[in-house]
């Protein structure tokens, strides 16, 4: 579960990127998050991965409240918290496989559980048989799915992604937004954001909208209309 109560994030005198946000997000969910450029949402995606700390509010993801949140607990804070972005950020002197395998090493994960665990997320963000394959070799949806299998190896409870059909065309995008589906089925909370109406369209799931630093308008499943 994720809670925002009344959270507001001041960076500087300009004024507030955010501004007392309530937000509440069940397990399991798929929360689509839109609104033009600059209207906070990444700063409320940073407010979650902890990259940013509130100027106010209470925070709380999975039980955990960040007002009380020790340096130490972040590492496991951010194993709940799988992120993927607009541009993949994959690691293009590595493999499809090296890339989410990676993930797992630095968590210490032993060679015989990554070679077992690695090949199963591929499969589900559809890139079997692409394992050896650099980041180069692949479309850029296939890059994006790799990000996103990247993410989610370690079993997060929750996947955050900003925008990330930005870079792809609409058949690599929807390929894409396919694997999110598939990923939130299994169990995993989505926060997606977009610009692209057709794919709010298709995916028929509650809407956040937010402008100015604020939630303008909050619709369940239903009742959106474009
Ligand atoms: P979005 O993701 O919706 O485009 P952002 O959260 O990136 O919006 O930005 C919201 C506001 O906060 C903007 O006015 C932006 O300029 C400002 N902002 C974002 N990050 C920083 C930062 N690190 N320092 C200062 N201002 C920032």
């Amino acid at each position: 579960m994720i809670l925002l109560d009344r959270v507001t994030k001041t960076y500087n005198r300009r004024g507030a990127a955010l501004e007392r946000i309530s937000l509440h997000v069940e397990p399991k969910e798929f929360v689509i998050i839109v609104g033009p450029s600059g209207a906070g949402k990444s700063t409320l995606f940073k407010l979650l991965t902890r990259e940013e700390k509130p100027t106010s509010g209470k925070i709380i993801v999975g039980g955990m409240d960040y007002e009380h949140l020790k340096d130490k607990e972040i590492p496991l804070l951010r194993r709940k918290i799988g992120v993927v972005f607009q541009d993949f950020k994959l690691l293009p002197a590595k493999t499809v496989f090296e890339n989410v395998a990676f993930a797992l090493e630095i968590a210490g994960l032993p060679t015989r559980e990554i070679k077992h665990t690695v090949p199963k997320v591929l499969e589900v963000v559809g890139l079997k048989g692409k394992e050896n394959h650099y980041p180069l070799e692949l479309s850029g949806g296939e890059r994006q799915r790799v990000a996103i299998a990247r993410a989610v190896v370690r079993q997060p409870k929750i996947l955050i992604a900003d925008e990330p059909t930005g870079n792809l065309d609409p058949k690599n995008a929807f390929d894409v937004i396919k694997v999110l589906e598939k990923i939130n089925r299994f169990g995993t909370t989505v926060l997606l954001t977009t610009h692209n109406q057709e794919i709010v369209n298709y995916l028929r799931r509650r809407v956040v909208t937010i402008k100015d630093g604020k939630v303008i308008s909050d619709r369940a499943v239903g009742q959106y209309r474009a």
